[in-house]
């Protein structure tokens, strides 16, 4: 059992077991809510403000209010770290759509119902010397079956996590989802090719999320250098590619060693994704606030 952590829910701080949230929240109901991850390290936010100009786009595309302001989400992130001594971790962020009377497809008066925030921590000690990014991951590849507006970050999370289970399944740690015979991304990552010293990543477009750590990632990559072709790939192009790799704000750069059974290069961590992590956790760490 974890120690008792002490969460936020609308305005309050509260111990974990005392904090409600109504039985009518449209996030309980209808998956009506956005979501962010920040991860901590040294006890830093790692780009806080990526997260918070994303969480604001997924707000406006729903047409759905944030009661509290950016900058107030700034302060109870970092009072969430303090109160409960995050040094290695995330910061979970949640807004619905709030809690009207009853249940209604239409969506409440935001004057009448304000939207619900909560956010709470999870301290992962270890997170960055992670064991799986030496030994690289395994991953299965399925069909993806997503909804049309995977670039707004919403709780609906059934599919992924269906999607998590049939890796575990398979003896795999995770799924890479192929659509009209091409990769889309991770269940929670974006997906990344190297062939010939070249990175290759899917497209910005609705049909992926758009990685806050792709975005640095992707921008350490062309300071040091590196060739990037934002394009998709198959999976067929992935299994005879020297390298791959994952990302996202837990994980970082996380290597792929194996594709549906195959070995992905010398089915070891590569070169390439070793040192975009390394650049990765370098940079964030001094840029973390
Ligand atoms: N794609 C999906 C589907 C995700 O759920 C996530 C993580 N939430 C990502 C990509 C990676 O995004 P980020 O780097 O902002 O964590």
């Amino acid at each position: 059992m974890t120690n008792m952590r002490t969460v936020y829910v609308n305005g309050e701080y509260l111990p974990e077991t005392e904090a409600k949230i109504s039985i009518f929240d449209r996030g309980f109901l209808m998956a009506d809510g956005v979501y962010e991850v920040t991860s901590v390290l040294d006890g830093k936010l790692i780009d806080f403000d990526g997260h918070a100009k994303r969480l604001q786009r997924s707000l406006d595309e729903l047409e759905m209010s944030c009661p509290v302001s950016m900058e107030e989400l700034l302060a109870i992130h970092r009072e969430l770290v303090a109160k409960n001594d995050i040094i290695e971790g995330m910061v979970y962020l949640q807004v619905t759509r709030g809690a009207p009377g009853d249940r209604d497809f239409v969506f409440p008066d935001p004057e009448e119902t304000p939207g619900s925030v909560v956010l709470f921590t999870q301290s992962k000690p270890g997170l960055a010397d992670s064991p799986a990014a030496k030994t690289g991951i395994k991953i299965i590849s399925i069909e993806d079956i997503r909804w049309g507006r995977r670039d707004i970050k919403t709780v609906q999370l059934l599919y992924p996590s269906m999607a998590k289970m049939m890796a575990k399944k398979a003896g795999c740690d995770d799924a890479w989802l192929v659509e009209d015979g091409v990769v889309t991304e991770g269940t929670s990552n974006n997906a990344y090719i190297v062939r010939g010293g070249k990175i290759i990543t899917r497209e910005l477009s609705n049909d992926i999320l758009h990685g806050i750590t792709r975005a640095a990632v992707l921008r350490f990559a062309r300071e040091a250098q590196m060739v990037i072709e934002e394009r998709a790939f198959t999976i067929e192009e992935a299994q005879a590619a020297d390298e791959a790799f994952v990302t996202s704000a837990s994980t970082f750069v996380m290597p792929v060693v194996e594709l549906d059974g195959s070995p992905i290069g010398s089915g070891a961590p590569g070169p390439v994704a070793a040192r975009l992590r390394e650049i990765y956790l370098d940079e964030s760490r001094k840029a973390a606030i």
